[in-house]
């Protein structure tokens, strides 16, 4: 027994019983629910899972580019490609950002992601992870939005199945979950994204776990999306989970609306605070269980002391040092540069044991 309020208690039995929870049972969650028994409830989740062992990656984050022909309402980084501060980065520019920060930190997994491009096709990318794969061949390639695999793959008048092919066999090792936010064509046409491309997010992502290249889950939460769309934004990750176990990890991150459409339009004024940004964590925690075993805290955008509340809510990854990161500076947030030993010693604070792994969860270090 947990000591749980009721009917939080009758969640935990049921799924207890080997029930699901159905979408009902997450608003209740994200409605009604006590947040310090969610937490309890998320955290006992967790270290019958991992235990006390809390994950993190030494990495960085190359934005190739920031041209990009969606233009999300909720995006801060993106330029037409006519103003001053547009760029693209060239073949040599990328391997020497990567070189400085496998020397000086050892990286081992670059996080790549850049605008949808529409002067780029196929050829700009496999060119790009063949080198990456030449010159380090430790460092694992997360790399791409759904948004960037399906322009790449209508360009080239390919299946995403086969896009996907021919990234894996230049060097992509996996796909982050960008391009996630909330699923429901409704929210997704509010926030700027064509009706369809919550479903074409999971058809990528079913083609990718189809094929044995695995990939993370996102949730964007915090802007205009109702309880319920985020219940059945992780019921549909649920459910393509249960199919391929081809999700290695979850992270919910708060919108920030600093500098974008929905800011200036009055549609979003504040930010999710911290017992948001908690509720969601647990939630997930919940929701996951032993099917989705990897919840990460995502400290970017909410620092370092979030982050250790983040996993005593049910996180057990800690997520990346992410030097080099420039999507949430464009909207106007300070993120200061994370050295591991910092991770380390946040994640001793609070009792965990810190374990550094690779860009497939595999274990590099324990400390
Ligand atoms: S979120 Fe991605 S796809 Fe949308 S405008 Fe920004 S860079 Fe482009």
């Amino acid at each position: 027994m947990l000591g749980l309020a009721d009917p939080l208690e009758d969640l935990f039995q049921k799924m207890n019983s080997g029930e699901d929870l159905d979408e009902d049972d997450i608003v209740y969650m994200y409605d009604m629910a006590d947040l310090m028994s969610l937490g309890r409830m998320a955290r006992s989740l967790t270290d019958r899972i991992t235990g006390r062992y809390t994950s993190f990656v030494s990495n960085m984050i190359l934005n190739y580019t920031n041209i990009c022909n969606v233009r999300c309402n909720f995006c801060a980084f993106y330029r037409t490609g006519k103003e001053d501060d547009s760029y693209l980065l060239s073949g040599e520019q990328v391997l020497e950002k990567i070189r400085y920060h496998y020397e000086n930190f050892g990286i081992r997994q670059l996080l790549i992601q850049g605008g949808v491009n529409p002067s780029l096709g196929l050829d700009y990318y496999t060119g790009m992870f063949s080198a990456i794969r030449d010159e380090f061949p430790e460092i694992g390639i997360h790399g791409l939005s759904t948004s960037e695999i399906s322009f790449i793959s209508k360009k080239e008048k390919l299946s995403f199945y086969d896009t996907i092919s021919a990234l894996a066999e230049s060097g992509l090792e996996s796909i982050p979950g960008a391009g996630g936010e909330i699923l429901s064509s409704d929210v997704r046409v509010k926030l700027g994204r064509p009706a369809n491309s919550g479903d074409e997010w999971l058809k990528v992502m079913e083609d990718a776990h189809r094929q044995g290249v695995r990939s993370s889950a996102t949730m964007m939460f915090g802007h205009i999306e109702q309880s319920r769309d985020k219940a059945r934004h992780l019921l549909s990750i649920l459910e393509l989970q249960r199919k391929y176990k081809g999700f290695m990890s979850f992270t919910a991150w708060n919108f920030e609306p600093g500098r974008t459409k929905l800011e200036e339009t009055g549609q979003v004024k504040y930010r999710a605070g911290g017992a948001d940004v908690l509720r969601n964590i647990a939630i997930a925690r919940i929701v996951f269980n032993k099917d989705l075993p990897v919840i990460q805290s995502s400290w970017l955008t909410n620092g370092l002391e979030m982050g250790q509340l983040a996993v005593l809510f049910g996180a057990n990854d800690w997520g990346g040092t992410i030097y080099d990161e420039k999507v949430i500076p464009a909207t106007g947030k300070q993120v200061g540069n994370l050295r591991k030993d910092f991770i380390i010693n946040n994640l001793k604070q609070i009792g965990m044991s810190p374990v550094e792994r690779d860009n497939l969860y595999r274990v590099v270090k324990y400390y």
